[in-house]
């Protein structure tokens, strides 16, 4: 028995409000029986293949088809992908925006050895600085989502050497957040997040510009770890492969979470959608007398995942505590960041009824510890 049980009125239909493995639709879950038999297939033959190239050109329509773009994938999540961009894409100098878990681990990653020392600009955790142009720089890196904090930042080139390239971060911010492709060169991530899937594959999205510079650090001598080099990605990619075995419910749970966002309207619908129920959090929060917002500047508070501050006078990880018996899963703080805090997902599968229970059901809680 729960040690305060929150009446069933103010619970959500759907409990899952973690930043990754995160909610998984029901329709996902009746796709991946639907196609049963696919699994236990070979990802080198058509099926698989067919499957693969339906989340390619699933992800570039939803992506607004930017000319000349593709979709490369492979195995290892997002930070396999911290070292593949190591090893074929950066060389020289890096700039890198680091407010964060994720962004701090990029920027080491661009410490290897065959690279310049990177400029990394530091900020306060739950704010963010600014990428400055700067000459020399051949890759300008940074999260668009910084998910440890909750901290967003728009996809925008700044001024730069006409071969320099721009890395996003999107891990927690693709498939939720409308941006302009042309902005950035490489959008990669990972399906556990927006795309509700599970995890341990990395997506990219990389333009002309980027497909060059990973031809131009293949043909050099530099050594290149088969599992790291992106131009085996790349070719991989074009064939609807990769270069080891797949987890194939992973890209049915994802090629049908593509599907279902782009015949709802594609990432506009998802954008408004995660925009109203973070912007719900962030007013409740505001009102209520014990908690605000992590993030003190509305223009950097994310849309899709939400940090919110306790008083001291409330335990946010009690609180965590109550609402896991209840079935609330997943709200507890980054563990590193080490605040007083709550931080909920509002994901595109995440429904604004389920928020708006979730924030009635933590003010009952409150009430009661
Ligand atoms: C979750 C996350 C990662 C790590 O993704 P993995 O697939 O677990 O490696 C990287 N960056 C950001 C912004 C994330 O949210």
């Amino acid at each position: 028995m729960p040690t305060i049980k929150i009446p069933e009125h103010l619970l959500p239909v759907d409990g899952r409000f973690g930043c990754g493995p995160s909610k998984i639709r029901e329709a996902q879950l009746d796709a991946l029986v639907k196609n049963a038999h696919l699994l236990g297939t070979s990802h080198r033959q058509a099926p698989i293949k067919e499957l693969v190239k339906q989340i390619q050109s699933g992800l570039l329509e939803l992506f607004h088809n930017p000319p000349g773009y593709e979709i490369i994938l492979g195995n290892g999540g997002s930070t396999a992908f911290w070292d593949a961009a190591a090893y074929s894409l950066a060389k020289g100098k890096s700039q890198a925006l680091v407010h964060g878990e994720f962004g701090a681990k990029f920027a080491n990653a661009l410490k290897a050895p065959f690279l310049e020392s990177p400029t990394v600009i530091t900020s306060e955790v739950g704010s963010r600085g600014e990428l400055l142009a700067e000459a020399g720089v051949k890759q300008y890196v940074y999260p668009q989502n910084e998910t440890s904090t909750g901290v967003i930042t728009p996809v925008a080139r700044v001024v730069a050497d006409s071969d320099a390239l721009f890395l996003t971060d999107a891990t927690s911010s693709a498939g939720g957040v409308d941006f302009d492709p042309q902005e950035t060169d490489v959008y990669y991530f990972a399906p556990q997040k927006n795309f509700g899937s599970d995890g341990g594959l990395w997506l990219a999205l990389v333009s002309p510009k980027a497909i060059a510079r990973i031809e131009e650090i293949a043909a050099t001598d530099r050594y290149i770890p088969e599992f790291l080099s992106l131009k085996v990605a790349l070719d991989n990619s074009r064939q609807n492969q990769t270069l080891n075995t797949p987890a194939l419910a992973t890209l049915v749970l994802l090629n049908e979470q593509i599907k279902w966002i782009n015949s709802n309207g594609g990432l506009a619908w998802a954008d408004a959608k995660t925009k109203a129920a973070s912007a719900f959090v962030y007013a409740w929060a505001e009102r209520a007398s014990f908690a605000s917002c992590f993030v003190t500047d509305p223009a950097h508070r994310s849309q899709v995942v939400c940090t919110i501050d306790f008083a001291e006078t409330v335990h946010a990880m009690e609180v965590s505590k109550v609402l896991r018996e209840n079935g609330i899963l997943d709200v507890d703080p980054y563990r590193k960041l080490g605040r007083n805090q709550l931080r909920i997902a509002t994901f595109t599968a995440i429904d604004i009824t389920d928020v708006e229970r979730l924030t009635a059901a933590i003010d009952f809680v409150v009430e009661r510890i």
